[in-house]
């Protein structure tokens, strides 16, 4: 078996291991710590969004910033169908409702039209939703200006799943600083990594000093351990903070490395009769955490994108179905659904190929050689 080519994996740059070694020297082996402040500084200064909080996960983020929304048991949450489990599961975990709202055709993310017709349902039915989960999928933007205008029209605060997009940008804006808080995530798949990890980000500095509480056990200002509020674990480790200090250096350059993946890609199925790519919108910036292509089998003599992903499979080549909408999750059954079919259209053509910032030239070849053989 030839050497496996994955979807994404996780690239380091170098200065990882010396901060690594320096909160080992140093002896901050804990969640808290110089690179958890320094890691916070670079994201806030990186997407000029003024503050960030460091924190386990990017699921942990949405967590705490649903329960500094005041969500109640029985109230409803607007989120993207067509994105990762995290985005909604925390919705779930308040004992909230998720609503969810269908994908448009430009940038694969929540539909405006969906969205403003949901939330018009919602108040007729007498339950007006206490916020809204865009998703910025694979790095592209959604479109934030429709849904910022939406939000603030009928006052519903919107937490920006950013996890996909560091780096993304809208104009010179960076993908999760449009609503009143942002989402980051630095899983071991995602554009940089911490081997676990997340951020919220905001302009409002209490969102953030407030975050931090919670994600500490909510220990009030008192020398005993003193607790008015159900507290989380939620902190980065210091040492995670390590590696994201040196991953920070590298971010740029590794989004210009996606980027070449996803050129190479774009012209390559140029040429291909039924294979499209997702292009930027004007004034969108991407950071092509993963490349994507949707197959029209009408075009392709009958191949599928499942016929694609068995054959890149067989080369022990890495590829995966686009995201499966919420909507038709089993554990989401029942739940509020608005839209028109595009994200199941979407599921069902659309494939993301290998999109890693260490990927070789000839593993690129490798997956277009694949991909060629079935055309
Ligand atoms: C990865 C991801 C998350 C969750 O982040 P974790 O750090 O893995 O908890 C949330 N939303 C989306 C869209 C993601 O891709």
């Amino acid at each position: 078996m030839r050497n496996k080519i994955w979807l994404s994996s996780p690239h380091m740059g170098g200065a990882e291991q010396k901060y690594v070694n320096e909160a080992f020297e140093t002896n901050w082996i804990a969640p808290l710590g110089p690179h958890v402040d320094g890691f916070e500084n670079d994201l806030a200064k990186y997407t000029n969004s003024r503050f960030a909080a460091a924190l386990s996960s990017g699921t942990a983020a949405i967590h705490l910033s649903l329960i500094m929304l005041g969500v109640k048991p029985g109230d409803e949450i607007i989120c993207q169908s067509m994105t990762f489990s995290a985005s909604a599961n925390p919705i779930a975990y308040m004992g909230a409702t998720p609503v969810f709202v269908d994908s448009e055709k430009t940038t694969w993310n929540m539909c405006p039209e969906s969205l403003k017709e949901a939330i018009k349902d919602r108040i007729l039915k007498g339950k007006k939703p206490k916020a809204i989960i865009p998703v910025h999928l694979y790095g592209m933007p959604a479109q934030m200006d429709k849904i910022m205008e939406i939000a603030n029209e009928y006052e519903i605060p919107v937490i920006e799943d950013a996890a996909e997009a560091l780096g993304s940008k809208i104009g010179n804006r960076a993908a999760g600083t449009f609503g009143l808080m942002g989402v980051l995530s630095f899983n071991g798949n995602k554009i940089i990594t911490t081997s676990g990890g997340g951020a919220l980000i905001s302009e409002d500095e209490d969102y953030i000093k407030k975050s931090r509480f919670l994600a500490t056990q909510a220990r009030d200002a008192a020398p005993h351990y003193q607790h008015s509020e159900v507290g989380y674990n939620y902190r980065m480790s210091n040492v995670c903070a390590a590696i994201g200090r040196g991953q920070m250096e590298v971010l740029d350059a590794h989004i210009q490395l996606r980027r070449n993946n996803f050129e190479t890609y774009k012209q390559f199925f140029s040429n291909v009769e039924g294979i499209s790519v997702l292009e930027e919108p004007n004034g969108s910036f991407s950071n092509r955490w993963l490349s994507t292509i949707l197959v029209d089998s009408a075009k392709t003599n009958g191949v599928t994108r499942e016929d694609i992903r068995l054959a890149l499979e067989k080369d022990n080549v890495e590829s995966r179905p686009l995201w499966k909408p919420m909507h038709l999750q089993p554990v989401f059954e029942g739940v509020p659904y608005y839209g028109s079919g595009v994200s199941e259209e979407l599921f069902d053509n659309g494939l993301c190929l290998p999109s890693g910032s260490n990927l070789t030239r000839e593993d690129l070849e490798r997956v277009l050689n694949g991909i060629k053989s079935l055309l």
